[in-house]
């Protein structure tokens, strides 16, 4: 019998995992863990790639081009490259049909971050609110995570709204665009804060500025998007092996849940799934589910409607509305670009509320070598030229990335459709967006449109895109703490208040969805849990 049996080996699984086994238990992992691909010529930049390479186009952009992104109304100024399929790679029994909300969901071996970009951001009281705990019950594990993880950040203006800690490390050298905008922005702070309620800082992510932890310092070599080869980019997999250098973990990949099996007292006894079509079965004193959000409320309707026949639909589902911003800088206009460096956000910004629960936050991406076809392609020019202004203009292009708050709504859901015996249910998603998000967004913009203006910045009309609902992939909400017993209730150690050793540990649980990326916190709240219910032994 497995004594603490974890679904997932994503963010939050990993942490659970690692904090149970350092308080002195006996950890199962199940998981269908898709593995990532060997790294190709590991020490080369991307410019050494390109040239390395045989063939570089299919690498890049995927057989028939897949991986190019083609402008659209909806389409993001970002496209997922063809080297990360395995991490959007769905199991054929697994199925969801959604409305409302594009979700992405990952079976990879450590899961969506497998496909971050790192940014990790601690959450506030006002974060936390509507939940049974505050800043000072993560604390402790927002520095514990840090120090497992490595998070470069810097202690600015931003620490007002995003606490400052934790035991971070230095931040990466910003690229000369970056550094720009924050000597700008450091002129004109004062009046950013007093007329606009703006704030920027640097960006905090889990990448590594030097060595840490038997992992090397980012080494600049521009392959951010395409996977970082060594190791400088923070993935659950480097935690999971951790986890698997210790005697009392058992990971057992190719398993796809199905359902937990509980017994009258409304216990769960046994986690069931399959591997290669034969059906597994296994014992168990503790379930902990950390298979993403959407994944974990599938297994729990699945359970219980197994259980006792009911179809159940959890209210709340949430995810941050993002709107992608590009801009640029004038008098980088013709400067050099360094193709050959770190590819993601190095800033990010706040926007002040007068409810502090409304604060906006965002990041900024200068642009390097990043797939640019939308915008060169949204450029009112035919193809040729428009690549040559792009030439001129790439040195001062940049996107600003808005997201915006989101709250349980009784109309949000999930829900299932059983299948044959054997499968797993059909998650059913329907989400709809707040009344007064687009309003919320458009004040967002306008702000930050006035920001950029006193950075020296230009923000081309017609460029701004509203990202469809789901591609922020922060998924939360549909099995939240509850103060009180809820059958889709979680008490605030994430245990299902009819289910007392039944636990979730992912974004499922969260009862408000900030505007800051929420992983960092699942990390810090996963280790929490562990803690909490787990006696050292
Ligand atoms: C492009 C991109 C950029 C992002 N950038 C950021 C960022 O900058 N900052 C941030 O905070 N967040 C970011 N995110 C979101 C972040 O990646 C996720 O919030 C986080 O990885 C979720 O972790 P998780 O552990 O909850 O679940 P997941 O990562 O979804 O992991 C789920 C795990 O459960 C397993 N699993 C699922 N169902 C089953 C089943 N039925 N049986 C067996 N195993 C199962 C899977 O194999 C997987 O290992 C980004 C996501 C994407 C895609
Ligand atoms: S994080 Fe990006 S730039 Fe740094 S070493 Fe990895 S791929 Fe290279």
């Amino acid at each position: 019998m497995a004594e603490v049996l974890v679904v997932g080996s994503g963010a939050a699984g990993v942490h659970y995992a690692l904090s149970a086994l350092e308080r002195g238990y006996r950890v199962t992992m199940l998981d269908v863990g898709y593995e990532r691909p060997a790294s190709v010529a590991p020490e080369a930049s991307f410019l050494e790639l390109r040239e390395q390479l045989p063939d570089p186009l299919t690498y890049f952009l995927g057989e028939r081009g897949k991986g190019v992104v083609y402008p659209g109304v909806g389409a993001s100024y970002y496209g997922l490259p063809p080297s990360k399929e395995y991490v959007f790679r769905i199991p054929e029994a697994h199925r969801t049909r959604s409305r409302g909300i594009t979700p992405s969901q990952s079976f990879a071996r450590g899961g969506l971050a497998e496909a971050w970009t790192a940014g990790s951001y601690t959450w506030d009281d006002h974060d936390l609110a509507d939940a049974p705990i505050g800043y000072d019950d993560l604390r402790p594990h927002y520095a514990e995570v840090a120090e497992r993880i490595g998070v470069g950040g810097a202690d600015d203006d931003l620490a007002e709204f995003i606490p400052f800690d934790a035991p971070y490390l230095p931040p990466l050298d910003p690229d000369p665009h970056s550094a720009l905008l924050l000597r700008r922005y450091a002129k004109r702070r004062e009046r950013l804060h007093r007329k606009l309620g703006f704030y920027m800082g640097r960006s905090r992510v889990a990448t590594l500025s030097r060595p840490h932890r038997g992992r090397h310092g980012c080494a600049q070599l521009g392959r951010c998007l395409w996977g970082c080869p060594n190791e400088a980019l923070y993935s659950p997999l480097f935690t999971l092996r951790e986890c698997q250098a210790h005697p009392a973990f058992d990971y057992r990949p190719g398993v796809l849940v199905t359902h937990v099996e509980f017994g009258d007292d409304g216990r769960a006894t046994a986690v069931v799934g399959r591997r290669a079509g034969e059906r597994v079965r296994i014992a168990t004193e503790r379930v902990v589910l950390a298979a993403g959000a959407l994944g974990s409320t599938r297994i729990v309707l699945d359970s219980r409607y197994r259980h006792h026949g009911r179809i159940e639909t959890a209210t709340g589902l949430m995810d941050n509305r993002q709107v992608h911003v590009p801009f640029l800088t004038w008098s980088r206009m013709g400067a050099e670009v360094e193709t050959a460096s770190y590819q993601f956000h190095h800033l990010a910004f706040g926007i002040r509320r007068p409810d502090p629960r409304d604060y906006v936050h965002g990041q900024i991406t200068t642009l390097r070598a990043a797939a640019l076809h939308p915008i060169v392609q949204n450029l009112p020019l035919d193809t040729p030229s428009a690549l040559a202004v792009f030439q001129r203009l790439r040195g001062g292009l940049a996107v600003a990335n808005v997201n915006l708050r989101d709250t349980r709504r009784a109309d949000s859901i999930a829900t299932l459709r059983p299948g044959p015996e054997g499968d797993p249910g059909e998650l059913v998603l329907d989400y709809v967006s707040a009344p007064t998000e687009a309003d919320a967004a458009a004040r967002a913009v306008a702000d930050l449109k006035r920001a950029l203006r006193h950075l020296g910045c230009w923000v081309p009309p017609g460029m701004t895109r509203t990202l469809p609902k789901g591609t922020s992939v922060h998924y939360a909400g549909t099995l939240p703490m509850t103060p009180r017993p809820e059958p889709l209730g979680t008490d605030a150690d994430g245990r299902l208040w009819e289910h007392p050793n039944l636990f979730v540990v992912d974004g499922a649980v969260l009862p408000a969805l900030p505007a800051k990326n929420h992983t960092f916190t699942l990390m810090a709240n996963a280790a929490r849990v562990a803690a909490r219910t787990l006696p050292r032994r």
